[in-house]
């Protein structure tokens, strides 16, 4: 087991793109700073994806321009193509994630091109953006199942995985975009995708749509995984994959690693705060459990 484990905050941009309530840039940035207060030191805070298509994220420049600058927090911007690089690289992001996703027809929907064509401009972005000292992520979309294809067969993750590999990232993540993980084959395709991208960083993203999302972060860790995103209340989605729910919830995450002494550096009473908040902001209970339920009990007095 991992003395520490790196929170990655994605609440900002996977969460939001998906509530149909758009929250103000000044509520974005509330959030934002909230969150790193409560000690999260990864958040991927916008996305350049095209306005018409995520009205959600439509702010991410004014979102970025406001931002108030820390040393202790890296904020994370997504790009889906090379439009959406040109717009991230004339902002402050300190590092880009790019989305391809395993399955073709995915990548077609989500972002106009052939998985082999993301890979491309992820090889363009990865060269331009270290002339700025920028580090890159690839994202593997849809690498245990695709809401068109259905089954994403594990040479063609790994196929995947290994072609961003040789385009220089400085992390992958493996992506469970449509929830449909489960806990043994997550530590089969964890496993596979160690060995298919050698030394290269490994992250894990979760959705909690079939409620093995907790489990599967489970599995990822005892394969080896340091690096797991989440969004704070379990906020989240996508809105090119039907009926995708949320990511798993930071604070039940930050509970289960507590209870095993696992080291975050993120304070779980804040989280619950800033989840207690949104569910006010955008005006439904959001999926997470800790809120409801609360912490470990303390002994009661009599
Ligand atoms: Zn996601």
């Amino acid at each position: 087991m991992p003395e520490r484990v790196q929170i990655v905050e994605v609440g900002p941009r996977d969460g939001l793109q998906n509530e149909s309530s758009i929250l103000s840039t000044d509520q974005k940035l509330k959030m934002i700073c909230d969150l790193s207060n409560a000690g999260l030191s990864r958040i991927e805070a916008v996305s350049f994806a095209h306005p018409d298509k995520v009205p959600q994220m439509a702010d991410a420049e004014a979102v970025m321009a406001s931002l108030p600058r820390r040393e202790d927090v890296s904020y994370i911007g997504l790009i889906l193509n090379w439009r959406g690089w040109l717009r991230a690289a004339e902002t402050t992001i300190d590092e880009v994630n790019m989305n391809v996703s395993a399955s073709n027809t995915f990548n077609l929907e989500n972002q106009g091109s052939t998985t082999e064509e993301s890979i491309d401009v992820l090889g363009q972005v990865v060269e331009t953006a270290s002339e700025k000292g920028l580090p890159v992520t690839g994202t593997i979309a849809t690498s245990w199942g695709c809401p068109f294809e259905g089954e994403v067969s594990l040479e063609r993750l790994l196929f995947v995985a290994s072609a961003i590999a040789q385009t220089g990232v400085a992390e992958i993540a493996i992506a469970d975009t449509i929830g449909v993980a489960d806990p043994w084959n997550v530590t089969e395709r964890v496993r596979a995708v160690q060995d298919a991208i050698g030394g290269i960083p490994l992250r894990a993203h979760f959705h909690n749509t079939r409620n093995t999302g907790i489990a599967n972060a489970y599995a990822a860790i005892q394969t080896g995984i340091t690096t797991l995103d989440s969004s704070v209340g379990g906020l989240g989605g996508c809105p090119f994959a039907p009926a995708a729910t949320g990511n798993i919830p930071t604070e039940d995450l930050l509970y289960m690693l507590e209870r095993a002494g696992i080291d975050t550096g993120v304070d779980l009473e804040d989280v619950v705060a800033v989840s207690l908040q949104l569910a006010e902001l955008i005006d439904h209970p959001l999926e997470a459990m800790l809120p409801r339920a609360g912490g470990f009990p303390g002994a009661t007095t009599t």
